[in-house]
């Protein structure tokens, strides 16, 4: 315990002074070891792992300011124990900094799921109490809502610069699952892999086959099992999860539909559903049906229930009406009883959030080439592509260095 207690004060040392290495011994034992480093590097190297698998992220927000490393949403912790901040050099806790970020990475990540990150920040010393707490862990700004929006702001660039890539972590957890038992590369040691971040693009096209442009995504081999997509990249492969990739694009299509107008443009119904709600859903719509209109839900009240003449376009096909509609009342409900333009995004997101990762309608379907190569060209455009809005990921990537690993050729 005290020797946790050491590590954690050095540590919090060594992210404050990157230009000073640091040796932990411990009865004569190494414990960490911090090279002299640049701030980025220094903070990848005690929050572990490989350096690309890490985005900074900077913010200025009335008076505050904040630089973070902040690890890509598919690269995750079990708890908050690898989330560590300073303010002005100093190391803190704070639960609702730390609800914030988790806020932030909110339909990037899975929700049981922590950051990683490291999040500097640098303020008038006079806006914050550092004598709240006798260890002097805990501080009150004050100012505390300027300091939470400003290290949402941080992490949503990282986020946002990172969002198309897959965790290297990914890799390594599917060389573990293929190798075989007995192979000695499956219980070696990680090779560190290079710090710089590796593009994900495609040189030059293959002469066989080119799209317009290059294409991040690869060169498609074709589809497993009526499922998973396989590509040819410069340096590897990539397994793609078409369903997971879907649930990504329509969830953008939908945040970027609400952001410009407010609402879903409707499809009418061929021939109008009926549906019968829950007491609760029913007694809710009495009172708000008329304002899902605007969200392309259109209803009619009949004797015995509700007749759904039309749905989001947006939704059209991808689920039997009844579940739309029964989805979106849930999700407007929980979120607050007026179902405004402003609330849109808040409903679209629970709406996606709640809807099972497994309601895919490219689940177990055979794909034409043509239409892997549209959903590949989709992805390519698509922000946050690399994970489901419910963090699961959209792939895994195999570079060379992974197969060979797995032909124990590593
Ligand atoms: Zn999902």
């Amino acid at each position: 315990m005290e020797e946790q207690a050491i590590l954690d004060a050095v540590r919090a040392l060594a992210l404050a002074h990157p230009e000073v290495a640091f040796t932990v011994e411990i009865e004569g034992r190494t414990r960490a070891r911090w090279e002299r480093a640049d701030r980025f590097a220094r903070a990848v190297a005690v929050l572990g792992g490989d350096a690309a698998d890490y985005r900074e992220g900077r913010a200025m927000h009335e008076g505050v300011s904040v630089w973070g490393v902040f690890a890509l949403p598919t690269h995750t912790h079990r708890d908050a124990s690898k989330v560590f901040w300073l303010v002005n050099g100093r190391p803190i806790r704070d639960r609702m900094l730390l609800s914030a970020l988790r806020r932030a990475y909110q339909d990037v990540m899975l929700s049981e799921r922590f950051p990683i990150a490291v999040v500097c920040i640098e303020m008038d010393p006079a806006a914050v109490d550092v004598n709240v707490h006798p260890a002097k862990r805990e501080v009150r700004f004050a100012r505390p809502a300027a300091v939470r929006q400003a290290v949402v702001q941080a992490a949503l660039e990282a986020i946002g610069q990172g969002g198309a890539h897959a965790a290297s972590a990914l890799a390594d957890d599917a060389v573990r699952l293929l190798a075989p038992r007995s192979s000695p590369s499956a219980s070696a040691p990680v090779a560190p892999r290079s710090m710089a971040p590796e593009p994900l693009a495609v040189e030059e096209p293959q002469a066989a086959w080119a799209f317009a442009r290059p294409h991040p995504f690869g060169r498609p081999l074709g589809q497993v099992q009526k499922r998973y997509i396989v590509t040819e990249t410069t340096d590897g492969l990539l397994l793609i999860d078409p369903h997971a990739v879907h649930e990504r694009i329509l969830y953008e299509r939908g945040k970027a539909l609400l952001a410009q107008s407010g609402s879903f443009p409707a499809q009418r119904l061929l021939a109008p559903h009926h549906w019968r709600p829950d007491a609760e859903a029913h007694a809710w719509l009495k009172a708000h049906a008329k304002d899902l209109a605007r969200f392309g839900i259109l209803l009619a009240e009949d004797e015995d229930g509700w007749r759904i003449l039309g749905v989001p376009a947006l939704l059209a096909g991808q689920e039997a009406p009844e579940r739309i509609v029964e989805g979106w009342v849930q999700a407007a409900i929980a979120v607050g009883d007026v179902p405004s333009s402003e609330q849109g995004p808040r409903i679209w997101r629970k709406w996606f959030a709640d809807r099972a990762c497994k309601a895919a309608t490219t689940f177990g379907r055979a794909m034409t080439m043509e239409e892997i190569e549209a959903l590949l060209a989709q992805m390519a455009e698509t922000p946050n592509i690399a994970q489901c809005n419910h963090g699961r990921p959209t792939y895994v990537r195999l570079g060379l260095k992974e197969l060979e690993r797995l032909f124990a050729r590593g």
